[in-house]
């Protein structure tokens, strides 16, 4: 395949132009298109350009029928990124070289035109245009990557509705892992499609360390911790003052002193709905509550807690 670029020679010297010629064909280029005037220059670009080659234009300061000036801006209205290179014999310095190079001309090129100096600026060229191809095709993978990801999110969002009546973006945003923009969006067009309906903003407990609101309460035990409890009856005995459970009193004799009891209010009183730790044996009428974060396996308590505010969705069908 041949990858080099096109070259357009704007030369009115027909010598100078077969040159030049044979130099571009010496360093490997073949569609070489050679123009006397300005005008011939302007309508073979036009004429690449609507078959969308961009040349590589090699431009004699000195033309018989147009100034270089008004072909370079010609060329540049229609192409902005087109490399102009400027032969000259005129000093670098000149101020009509200046003003030129100051519009857009790529590069300068002294007439005498050597090989070498030649052979520099094509390379240049060449080199800068491969690394053009390889940054947009970098660009096209990236933006496959992104399409890829995102489809894989929308997935994860459907599987996470899927799963629930109701739940809030934070918590979304937490189940997913990361946060972007482009659930929020995700979730718009289910919105407009009537898939979930918007509620109300809804407080969620969230991690006073990470802020997820990935949490599970867990209960235990006030006085050794302990998750291992139930829920049960205990009865006192009034004259002994033993507390147990309720199926400790076996033919309603108390464990303790051994003497039966007899009468409700009287010797004795049922304590109903009580903790029960079956480690410490210890009783409450109320259990510890605290907060563990699921995503960073942080323990508090409510009174830390970050209380995290979210949209809240209702799943309609996913
Ligand atoms: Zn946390
Ligand atoms: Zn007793
Ligand atoms: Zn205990």
């Amino acid at each position: 395949m041949n990858s080099k670029s096109t070259i357009l020679i704007v030369e009115d010297s027909p010598a100078v132009g077969l040159l030049f010629k044979s130099y571009l064909e010496k360093l490997g280029y073949s569609e070489i298109h050679t123009c006397v005037t300005g005008g011939a220059a302007i309508s073979t670009f036009n004429d690449l350009m609507s078959q969308s080659i961009l040349p590589i234009v090699f431009l004699d300061f000195m033309l018989p029928d147009m100034d270089a000036r008004s072909i370079l801006t010609q060329m540049l209205e229609i192409r902005p990124d087109v490399k102009v290179i400027l032969e000259t014999a005129t000093e670098k310095d000149d101020a009509g070289i200046k003003e030129l190079i100051q519009l857009g001309v790529y590069q300068y090129l002294e007439k005498p035109i050597r090989f070498e100096s030649l052979k520099d600026i094509v390379e240049t060229i060449e080199k800068e245009q491969s690394f053009f191809v390889k940054e947009s095709e970098q660009e096209q993978m990236l933006q496959e990557a992104v399409k890829i990801s995102e489809e894989k999110t929308i997935d994860h969002v459907n599987f996470i509705l899927k799963s629930t009546n109701q739940i809030s973006l934070n918590k979304i945003m937490d189940i997913l892992g990361f946060e972007d923009d482009f659930v929020g969006t995700y979730l718009k067009e289910l919105e407009q499609d009537g898939k979930i309906i918007k509620l109300d903003e809804k407080k969620e407990i969230g991690c006073n360390q990470c802020n997820s609101v990935k949490t599970s309460q867990i209960f235990f035990c006030p006085n050794c911790k302990s998750s291992n409890f139930k829920l049960g009856k205990l009865i006192e005995h009034y004259d002994c003052g033993n507390i147990t459970e309720e199926n400790t009193y076996e033919n309603d004799q108390c464990p303790n002193c051994k003497k039966e009891i007899k009468a409700l209010g009287v010797d004795y009183r049922i304590m109903k709905n009580h903790y029960i730790c079956n480690d410490c044996k210890d009783f409450f009428p109320e259990i510890s509550i605290e907060y563990l974060c699921l995503k960073c396996e942080n323990r508090f308590d409510l009174d830390d807690a970050r209380w995290k505010t979210s949209t809240n969705y209702k799943v309609v069908s996913i």
